[in-house]
């Protein structure tokens, strides 16, 4: 690597630059070929309903498996998946995949339960989006009521108004809807109130808080008791212990997520 050749000299900061660039290249190019070569797999972890105890649904996680690099984390590459617009045809086959592995399930004669997806900001906004999610329940067959989708904050926020025509033009087809990361981002409480949606998952740095040793977690209470009034169901993410487990329970959280239920786990091993 090139070393500086001076302080004020603008020419020293371009091998870094350029690395990076061509790094995001490659993985780019990558991705491009990594759905045909069947590099990217879809994960699950359970949905835990915290009065049952049962699994109630299933989120589903995008893992890639570079056949040089390993394993790529998707806050890695989704965002490069984001900017080069290759998130419109991977989140399409996501929303495919994931319907066609929950129908299946329910098929094969297990307990029917929700799948979630995750759905980026870009993919939301593209024109289409609904006609996807249609057909990839129709090609699966797998009935409406069994398919949410998870949009985070900021989704919400972006454009006001074709947040609002979307979500309802969603909640008229009968799928469910829940903001992700919810506390993490800038919501406008009055906004929150109008918006056709179902859940708030609070975000796993929230459910953190909640300690043995500290007094309490007021954000966590707070949040939960806000979804209580807004009539919307909410799920904790990041339940790592049973001391979690149980405090929220006496809060009254409907669902849980968290590494104490299950890691997100191939769709053979669940
Ligand atoms: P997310 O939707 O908030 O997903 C939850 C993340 O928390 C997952 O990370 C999950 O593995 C992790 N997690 C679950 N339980 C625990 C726990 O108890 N402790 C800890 N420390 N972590 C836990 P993952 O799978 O790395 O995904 C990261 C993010 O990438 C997701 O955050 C989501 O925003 C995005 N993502 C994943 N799959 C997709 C996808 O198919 N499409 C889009 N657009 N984004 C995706
Ligand atoms: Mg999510
Ligand atoms: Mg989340
Ligand atoms: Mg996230």
């Amino acid at each position: 690597r090139a070393k500086a050749s001076g302080k004020n000299d603008i020419r020293s900061f371009t091998p870094e630059l350029a690395e990076k660039a061509r790094e995001r290249l490659s993985l780019e190019t990558d991705l491009r070929y990594a759905m045909q070569r069947q590099e990217l797999q879809l994960y699950y972890q359970p949905i835990i309903d915290l009065q049952t105890l049962q699994t109630i649904g299933h989120e589903a996680l995008l893992r890639w498996i570079h056949p040089e690099r390993g394993f790529i984390p998707p806050d890695r590459f989704i965002p490069v998946a984001e900017e080069s617009g290759l998130i419109t045809a991977l989140g399409a086959w996501v929303i495919h995949e994931a319907c066609r592995q929950n129908a299946e399930w329910q098929r094969a004669g297990r307990r029917a339960v929700r799948v979630a997806v995750n759905i980026s900001m870009i993919q939301f906004a593209t024109s289409n989006f609904v006609d996807t999610v249609k057909s990839a329940l129709h090609e699966s067959g797998l009935g409406v009521e069994w398919l949410e989708l998870e949009v985070t904050e900021s989704v919400v926020m972006h454009d006001v108004k074709m947040v609002t025509e979307r979500l309802t033009e969603l909640r008229e087809l009968g799928v469910r809807v829940s903001i992700d990361d919810f506390g993490t981002g800038y919501s406008s409480l009055k906004y929150l109130q109008e918006l056709p949606i179902d859940t708030l998952k609070i975000d796993r740095s929230f459910v953190n808080t909640i300690q043995k040793d500290a007094q309490e977690a007021p954000l966590v209470k707070t949040i939960i008791l806000m979804a209580q009034s807004l009539g919307l169901n909410v799920i904790a993410e990041g339940v790592e212990t049973i001391f979690q487990q149980e405090y929220l329970q006496s809060l009254g959280c409907s669902e849980a997520q968290g590494y104490y239920f299950s890691r997100p786990l191939p769709a053979s091993q669940l």
